[in-house]
This record gives C-alpha cells, sequence and structure tokens, in this order.
C-alpha cells in the first residue's frame, strides 16, 4: 500500500543531525521511498496524511522495560528496592496468568502507541502471550523470556525457564513480518548462578540470539559480586563469555573506568533508565563519562511500578536535564543527543539499526507524528528543544509501524480499547 505524508516538519535522526520543513514522506508498503522537499511525480498514494503543524520523527524505542507490571502501576511506592521487590512486587507477581500478562501487556502498548513509541524491549514471564500482543497490534519488539536460577545442580537441558526461552526463539524469532526478535533474558548477577549464565550463553550462540540482562543497577549488586566473585558484575559477565553476544544491558548505574572500556570493547549497549534510578534510589547513571567512551546508549522505562508509566518523552527530559544539573554542565546532553537516545541509539542497542531510528529511504516506515499545535510549542525556534523539553506524551497524534498505522488522531486501529480496560478492571478485582 502507498502513503503518503505530506507537508511535515520531518526530524531524520539522520547522520547529518537533518530537519526538513514542509517535507514529504512516501512509504510502500513496509519502507520509506522518500523523504524530502518535494513529491515523486508517479506516486499515487491511497492514504494521505496531512503533516500540516506536525512533526514527524522516527519512532521512539523503549529499549528495556517489563510491560506486564502495568498491573502493578502505583500498588506499592515510595519504598527502599529490596522491601518493594520482595514484600510487594514478588508474591503478586506470582499470582499473574498467561491471560493477566497478555492483557496487562496489551495495555502496556496502548500507553505506549499514545507516546510515539513503537518499539520496546521486553523481559517477563509468559512471553509468548506478549508475542500474540506484538503480533496482533503490529507493534514492534525484542522478547525475552526473564531467567533465573539460584541452584548450582541445574541441569539445563531440563530448565523449566531455558526451555521456555528456547521455545519462544523457535516460535516467534523473525515472525510478524520480522517486528519480533527473541532474546535471552539471564535476569541479572545475583539472581543466576554463573553456571546458569555460561548456559544462556551456550543457548544464545546455539540459536543465534542476543542477551538482555540487569547490570549494575544498585551499590549492594555490585558489593555482593566483587564478595562473592572477586569482581564486579560487567568483569563477571565478561568472564562468563556474555558479552562475545548482542548484549542490552539494562541500568549499568555503578561503573568502573575498567567496566566501561569493557563496555566499549565489546560494544555492549547500555540502557539508561533515569526514573526507575530516580525512583528506586539506584543512583545517578555515568552517561557524561559513558558518552566520552564512546558507549552507545539508548533509554528505556523500566517497569511501570518503578516509573509509574512508559512515557519516553519524560525519559528523555530527564536523561538531558540530570546530566547537565548533575555534571555542572548545561552543555552536556544537548536535545539532540536526548532524541538519539530514544530512537536510533534504542535501535543500536536492539540491533535492528539497519531497519529503524532515522528516517530515510530504505528504512521500515516505523513513525510517531507529534501535533505541533499547541501553545507549549510556540513560537517554533528549534524543533528537537520542542521535542525534548516541551513535548508532552498526548502531543502524539499518529503512528506507524512497518507502514501500517496503529493510532490515528489518537485512535487504536488494531486495539478495542474498552475491551482491554474492561479485562484490566476484572483482572486487578481478581488478584487485589
Ligand atoms: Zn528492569
Amino acid at each position: 500500500m502507498n502513503t503518503l505524508i505530506k507537508n511535515a516538519t520531518i526530524v531524520t535522526m539522520d547522520e547529518d543531525n537533518k530537519v526538513i520543513q514542509n517535507g514529504y514522506i512516501t512509504i510502500v508498503d513496509d519502507k520509506i521511498t522518500y523523504v524530502g522537499k518535494s513529491l515523486p511525480e508517479d506516486f499515487l498514494p491511497r492514504v494521505i496524511i496531512d503533516g500540516k503543524h506536525k512533526a514527524v520523527l522516527p519512532g521512539l524505542v523503549n529499549a528495556h522495560t517489563h510491560t506486564p507490571m502495568v498491573l502493578l502501576r502505583s500498588y506499592a511506592d515510595d519504598l527502599p528496592l529490596q522491601e518493594w521487590l520482595f514484600d510487594k512486587i514478588f508474591p503478586i507477581e506470582d499470582q499473574f496468568t498467561a491471560e493477566d500478562v497478555y492483557w496487562a501487556s496489551m495495555l502496556a502498548v496502548m500507553e505506549m502507541l499514545k507516546s510515539g513509541t513503537t518499539c520496546f524491549a521486553d523481559m517477563y514471564f509468559f512471553m509468548e502471550e506478549i508475542a500474540k500482543v506484538v503480533s496482533k497490534t503490529g507493534i514492534r519488539a525484542n522478547l525475552s523470556r526473564g531467567l533465573q536460577c539460584f541452584d548450582t545442580d541445574f541441569d539445563p537441558k531440563q530448565d523449566r525457564r531455558l526451555l521456555e526461552n528456547e521455545q519462544l526463539f523457535k516460535d516467534w524469532d523473525g515472525e510478524g513480518n520480522g517486528r519480533i526478535k527473541i532474546a535471552l533474558g539471564p535476569h541479572s548477577v545475583y539472581t543466576c548462578v554463573p553456571g546458569y549464565i555460561e548456559a544462556t550463553v551456550e543457548l544464545a550462540q546455539r540459536l543465534g540470539a542476543g542477551i538482555h540482562i540487569h547490570i549494575s543497577e544498585t551499590l549492594k549488586e555490585n558489593q555482593e559480586c566483587l564478595n562473592k566473585y572477586g569482581k564486579t558484575p560487567i568483569r563477571h559477565l565478561y568472564d562468563l563469555g556474555v558479552f562475545n553476544m548482542h548484549t542490552i544491558g539494562a541500568h549499568c548505574v555503578h561503573l568502573s573506568d575498567e567496566d566501561m572500556d569493557i563496555l566499549k570493547e565489546n560494544n555492549v549497549n547500555v540502557v539508561y533508565n533515569p526514573t526507575s534510578n530516580l525512583k528506586l534510589a539506584s543512583g545517578i547513571t555515568p552517561v557524561k563519562r559513558m558518552m566520552d567512551k564512546g558507549i552507545n546508549i539508548a533509554l528505556g522505562t523500566d517497569g511501570a511500578s518503578s516509573n509509574n508509566n512508559l512515557n519516553m518523552f519524560e525519559e528523555m527530559h530527564l536523561a538531558a536535564l540530570i546530566s547537565k544539573g548533575v555534571e555542572g554542565e548545561p552543555t552536556l546532553i544537548r536535545a539532540y543527543d536526548a532524541l538519539k537516545m530514544a530512537t536510533i541509539n534504542g535501535a543500536k542497542a536492539l540491533g535492528i539499526d539497519h531497519e529503524v531510528g532515522v528516517i530515510k529511504p530504505g528504512m521500515k516506515a516505523d513513525l510517531a507524528i507529534v501535533n505541533l499545535n499547541k501553545p507549549h510549542f510556540y513560537p517554533m525556534h528549534n524543533v528537537m528543544a520542542n521535542l525534548t523539553y516541551s513535548a508532552q506524551a498526548a502531543d502524539i497524534e499518529t503512528v506507524l509501524v512497518d507502514g501500517k498505522i496503529l493510532m490515528e488522531k489518537g485512535e487504536f486501529k488494531t486495539i478495542d480499547a474498552e475491551e482491554v480496560i474492561y479485562n484490566i478492571k476484572k483482572i486487578s478485582e481478581r488478584i487485589f
């Protein structure tokens, strides 16, 4: 199908940092075929989107989340991490059924599309339900089954979680016209014994899958790892072979210089989760030092219970402001840098930067369209600064993924919103 977006302010996020005013984007099926100032003569669109007073940007990539945790939104707040996780979150999660995870993930996808997110990296359980949600809604995702094991005598051929993650890969990797990618999700160094992490790496090598893992989120994690193994979590994971694989490393808050060198040398992708790190008082991520080393830094919301939403505009805003404030350098993370973290850097982190993350011919048409005709955008001096510092999630009007319109003027095309809310209310009454 041919789609045309006309008269739009196009924030390409291409290498030359190009913004095209009154521009045109043509889309054939799932791909962008033209981006520029004039409409190609022979292009016959079936759908036309008028981009007047609108900005088109690459769909945002939420590079670390746990979508079903929207069910736990505002259920347990203002607590220390250990009490929050062990006393509040884990006991309730034990009650989740596959169907609960399906509807919760559906709600999360609604929230993400509403705020311009077109792709997310998820780690949880009942992941086949989330794969069904991704398939049905048309969004793009990298999915991994959360893996943990405290038993040193485990048998990798019998381990339920490893088997589930492998099955997930076999059933879903590459499905939905390539929108679904499956990774392996060893949760962290404090929830997986070393042999289990090695078994995960072996499985990743056999399948050709990437790895999504939490790294150095808290000082406690680092301390315990040093006490137990005599090295930092990053050195530990490096020695276990994790970084031989394409790795999404969530958090990376507490890092030594050597840790950062290992991340850089092994092309490990870091996902910065500013809201979650602040809310759980995990610490301040050394973004400047990592940027100086040339490490790829993407952005994530983490789960909605430690955020409490899935709004990437908030993460961009905070990412830029925290580093300026902490380093005492207002020039540090510019509006453009924050937008990069939420788009092309996210695509790189997920290993799909050849497909999404910038607007140019040949890329998949994953686009977020922002309504700029609002008081908080005028006068229009700098659209990138407006998007990072002034924009609200509610300014997102229309979203396309793989060339398909999934939300138009706020209306979902592939989701029955009433049905989802009805089911979420029912689940919440049952569990809580
Ligand atoms: Zn997480």
